[in-house]
């Protein structure tokens, strides 16, 4: 589905009056699976949410390719671009920061449509669409009146999923979807990024610095380190080997 090959991303960085480039991706390669969840583990910094930014080609990459089913989306421009901007859509961290306070939910969910406009047409199909999506992903009828405040984080969290699915994506990347929560929560959140896998086929790229929730949802996990990938196979193998330096002390960290 998805064919990453020696992505490389600097940025430049200037200190004390000179720019130097810092190297956030450092020739990652990956390939993801149509219906599998890869997990991405690593220390702060090292490149997990710029990876993240460069698949939904909010970021260029400085050399490397991006392919989807074999088209570079790099390459592509105007409707053609648009349509495979749908295929890889985001959840973020924080559910009180990525929701946006003054709309409702039910705007909240149809904004991808903005700049989707063929795909729900007339105002009664968004209306049916985005009802069917809250009860997608648990929420009642009338939600979609209300704003953002008015949840709880879990349940803000599933209007992040909710909008994420509107354009009918490929893939979502999870940059940390449940750090923000309790741990109860957390659980139920998870279950619902699992079900929606079954039901719908859609994959994920799952970001997280728990490697317990990691180990939980992942078939695959990569371990990054540096801007680079220092580990990477079947779940259970990684965590049973783990053979880098690093990604043994992160795994003998874990609780
Ligand atoms: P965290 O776990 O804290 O979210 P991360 O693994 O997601 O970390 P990134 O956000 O990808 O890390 O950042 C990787 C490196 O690139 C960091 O050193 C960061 O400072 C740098 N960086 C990221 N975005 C930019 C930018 N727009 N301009 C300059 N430097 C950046
Ligand atoms: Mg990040």
């Amino acid at each position: 589905l998805l064919q990453v090959r020696d992505l490389t991303k600097t940025f430049p960085v200037r200190s004390g009056g000179r720019t130097r480039q810092l190297r956030a991706l450092g020739g990652i390669s990956f390939d993801l699976r149509r219906g599998e969840t890869l997990g991405l583990v690593g220390e702060s910094g090292c490149g997990k949410s710029t990876l993240a930014r460069t698949l939904l080609m909010l970021e260029r990459p400085d050399s490397g390719t991006v392919r989807f089913d074999g088209v570079d989306p790099f390459t592509l421009r105007g409707a053609r671009l648009l349509q495979w901007r749908r295929r890889v859509q985001m959840v973020f961290q924080d559910p009180f920061a990525s929701l946006n306070a003054r709309m409702t939910a039910g705007d909240i969910v149809s904004e991808p449509w903005r700049t989707h406009k063929d795909l729900f047409p007339s105002a009664k199909e968004r209306g049916a669409r985005v009802r069917e999506l809250l009860g997608l992903v648990g929420l009642r009828a009338g939600d979609e009146h209300r704003y953002p405040q008015e949840f709880s984080g879990g349940q803000r969290q599933r209007i992040g999923i909710a909008r994420a699915l509107a354009l009918d994506p490929d893939v979502i990347v999870c940059d940390e979807p449940v750090s923000a929560l309790d741990l109860s929560v957390q659980a139920q959140v998870l279950n619902l990024l699992n079900d929606l896998q079954r039901q719908l086929g859609v994959s994920y790229v799952f970001i997280s610095h728990d490697l317990s929730v990691v180990r939980h949802v992942a078939d695959r996990v990569m371990v990054m380190y540096l801007g680079g990938i220092v580990e990477q196979g079947g779940t259970e193998a990684v965590f049973g080997r783990a053979l880098h330096p690093y990604s043994a002390a992160l795994m003998s960290a874990a609780p």
